[in-house]
């Protein structure tokens, strides 16, 4: 698939959009979201096991519905001491319809007696660009990380207060939104996509 012109993007989590935007903003792509589109929006229900089985219904269903070229974004947090959970459950791990505040505080919970060494963890995005005709491209990135018991920094989202990058000292939200950008698996999935894109565009 080439880069199209339009793309929808399948996402009503505000943080997610914001990133997306801002890693996307030198894309030559005019971008359709819930927050600036008229009319009904469809609702996909995340009912896949693995982050792209749950990137690839969201994508489909709303170029489906909107006949649009559409991204999605899967994503989650995979750490090791809990054998890779919360992983594609991330966003639930509190519940189904749990507060990122109440998510951090249940990871937090989980971590009791895990000793620092072995709080190791890991960032995974699947990004998906799906066409209404059901073509599909799809690209993954992933920051590797060690986690803090005690939440730290404002900015960001989800489990940025207690997730160290490798390599730095702060936690995720304690970085500012181009250094997040830099090293997130979110702005690796989205430039792995991008690379994919163009290799099958015009030459
Ligand atoms: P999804 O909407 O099912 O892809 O869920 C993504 C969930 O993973 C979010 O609700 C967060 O809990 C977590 N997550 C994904 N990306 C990030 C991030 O960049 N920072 C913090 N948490 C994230």
């Amino acid at each position: 698939m080439e880069l199209p012109p339009r793309i929808a993007i399948a996402s009503h989590n505000a943080h997610k959009l914001r990133e997306i935007a801002r890693i996307c903003a030198d894309w030559p792509v005019a971008w359709l979201t819930v927050e600036n589109h008229e009319g009904p929006w469809p609702e996909v229900e995340e009912t896949g096991s693995t982050y792209l089985e749950n990137a690839h219904l969201k994508a489909g269903a709303v170029a489906a519905a909107l006949g649009l070229p559409t991204l999605a974004d899967d994503s989650g947090i995979e750490v090791d001491a809990l054998g890779g959970r919360p992983g594609p459950r991330s966003a639930r791990f509190a519940g189904e319809d749990a507060t990122d505040e109440r998510n951090l505080q249940e990871l937090i919970r989980a971590l009791k007696g895990v000793p620092g060494s072995g709080r190791t963890a890991r960032y995974r995005c699947l990004a998906v660009l799906a066409s209404p005709e059901g073509e599909e491209v799809a690209a993954e990135g992933i920051c590797e990380g060690i986690l803090r018991t005690k939440p730290r920094g404002v900015r960001g989202f989800g489990y940025d207060p207690i997730f160290v990058p490798a390599g730095w000292d702060d936690t995720m939200a304690e970085l500012t939104d181009e250094e997040k950008d830099r090293i997130s698996h979110r702005g690796r999935a989205l430039r792995a996509l991008r690379n994919v894109l163009e290799a099958d565009g015009p030459s």
